[in-house]
């Protein structure tokens, strides 16, 4: 068992995915299993589930969050939902630059920034992603977008341990491409020495994930990593028994 300050996350991000009945059902079962004490489980579902996940995970370990926010409190932002609309759906977390925001949408690490002081000022716990493209890696840029996008986003964010941070190369989203153990720890040891520039030793509390094609037969060995806290889950999630053989995986560690 992965003994250590810092608790195992195991974080499912549906994406735009599941239908209501699906999502319900998916949380009805999971509320329903043994899951283990050493590890938080978190589901990221479509936003509009919030409300009736909230009701279903009542009183459970099991914590819910948005996928996204818009950083201003009100206004005329067509679309957009604040943090202090999530937190009264019964969101405790939201996702800030997921590489499908980053990449599809054009969000800036300026605007990811804003995003999670948004969330932090209402009480809400930023999730954020960081990851090179293939080409980046590619060309022995990955480090430096490491610390670009870390230090960006975290930029003008005030300290705060409870802060979760996923390491998600792009070319391992969704592709069925996992980041070698090595390679993962490597990056992750990376991105917490950069936290530690910023925050100093608030680094040695915050929770760093990997996500990237992760499933149940390759959790084990990136959780034996040392700074490897967690996994933030997109296709493997969708499915409870596979989500639930994830945590359990990467939790007897
Ligand atoms: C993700 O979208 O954050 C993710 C890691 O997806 P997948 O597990 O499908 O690669």
């Amino acid at each position: 068992m992965k003994t250590g300050a810092r608790r195992s996350v195991f974080a499912a991000n549906w994406k735009m995915n599941l239908s209501d009945q699906e999502a319900e059902g998916f949380l009805r079962e999971l509320r329903a299993a043994k899951l283990p004490d050493n590890a938080e489980v978190l589901i990221f579902p479509p936003v509009l589930y919030l409300t009736r996940l909230a009701e279903l995970a009542r009183g459970s370990a099991i914590g819910l969050g948005a996928q996204n926010i818009y950083w201003e409190r009100s206004g005329a932002f067509t679309g957009e939902i604040s943090a202090s609309m999530i937190r009264a759906a019964g969101a405790q977390l939201v996702i800030c630059g997921h590489s499908e925001r980053r990449h599809i949408f054009g969000e800036s690490s300026e605007m990811i920034s804003r995003k999670v002081r948004a969330a932090q000022n209402e009480g809400i716990v930023p999730l954020v992603c960081v990851g090179e493209t293939l080409e980046e890696r590619e060309a022995g840029e990955a480090f430096e977008v490491l610390q670009s996008d870390t230090m960006s986003s975290l930029a003008a964010v005030e300290p705060d341990q409870s802060i979760i941070i996923a390491y998600e190369p792009v070319w391992a989203i969704g592709t069925g491409l996992t980041a070698t153990p090595k390679d993962a720890e490597e990056a992750i040891a990376y991105i917490r020495s950069q936290v530690r520039e910023l925050w100093g030793d608030i680094a040695d509390e915050i929770r760093i994930l990997y996500g990237g094609s992760v499933r149940a037969d390759n959790i084990a060995e990136l959780m034996s990593c040392a700074n490897i806290d967690g996994a933030l889950i997109g296709g493997a999630s969708l499915n409870p028994t596979s989500f639930l053989q994830i945590i359990i995986n990467g939790s007897n560690i």
